[in-house]
């Protein structure tokens, strides 16, 4: 139980990687806050969660808001007293190639898959700091890196999220803080579903390990990244992607 006694929010930790992500940090012994749109999903995760042990609660926020984000800090704070560990996993996608792709859905992906990362861990540094003590991890992509055609916004976002990573891990690295992002490639959830059968052919063919990855996958990174033997690791991008890019 390495993380017995430590706060862990997951935002998105409804459903696919963020829920794997969040029963892997309470299977460490962490106390879990999830964080989602529908309150009800996120109650109802953190009750499954809570009946393993731990303490978990679920929270209504939609994380591209900064006044949905501090209120919500504001209850994690008054129900936890603490927070360790943040997992900034909410994401989104709205594909369309540069041509055909509305403004709109160039700025609900950004809003949504970057400026959240701002704004969550603008107030977990607040809770962190005091500690001097904390652990930030961002959900990033392959297609960072690789770029995607189809996902310009989707890339940039995701890409944007390196920056910030960096760039934390050096303000916050003397306050005991690590910040570092975790890059999954294709991986099968909801949001990997609605993609065409030729699509996901396309894909497989271009992993070296000729399989997808799962939920378990970025949840073992992302654990280890909160786990006590990586606290002299910041600021670095592990890839979970089964050598798709190196
Ligand atoms: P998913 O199954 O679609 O789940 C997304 C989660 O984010 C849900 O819990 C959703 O809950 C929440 N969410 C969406 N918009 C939100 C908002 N505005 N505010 C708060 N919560 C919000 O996605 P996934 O495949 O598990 O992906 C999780 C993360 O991994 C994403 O950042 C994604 O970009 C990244 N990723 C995924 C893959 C892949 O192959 N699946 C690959 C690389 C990176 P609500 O809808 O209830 O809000």
């Amino acid at each position: 139980m390495p993380l017995k006694g430590q706060t862990a929010l997951v935002t998105g930790g409804t459903r696919g990687i963020g829920r794997a992500i969040a029963e892997d940090l309470a299977r460490m012994g962490a106390n879990v806050a999830i964080g989602s749109r529908n309150l009800a999903d996120a109650q109802e995760v953190a009750a499954a969660i809570a009946a393993t042990g731990v303490k978990a609660r679920g929270y209504g926020m939609d994380v591209s808001s900064a006044s949905d984000v501090e209120a919500a800090f504001g209850a994690i704070k008054a129900d936890f007293e603490r927070l360790d560990i943040l997992v900034n996993n909410a994401g989104i996608t709205k594909d369309g190639l540069l041509i055909r792709m509305a403004p709109e859905d160039w700025d609900a992906v950004i809003n949504v898959n970057l400026k959240s990362v701002f704004l969550c861990s603008r107030e977990a540094v607040k809770m962190m700091s005091r500690q001097r003590y904390g652990r930030i991890v961002n959900i990033s992509s392959v297609v960072a890196f690789t770029g995607n055609p189809g996902q310009v916004n989707y890339s940039a976002s995701k890409a944007g999220m390196v920056g910030l990573t960096k760039t934390i891990a050096k303000e916050y690295a003397s306050r005991g803080i690590t910040v570092n992002a975790v890059a999954p490639g294709f991986i099968e959830t909801a949001m990997t579903d609605k993609l065409s059968g030729d699509v996901k052919k396309q894909m497989l063919a271009a992993i070296p390990a000729n399989k997808f990855g799962t939920v378990a996958d970025v949840a073992a990174a992302v654990s280890f990244l909160c786990s006590p033997g990586a606290g002299y690791i910041t600021g670095h991008v592990i890839h979970v992607n089964g050598g798709m890019y190196m």
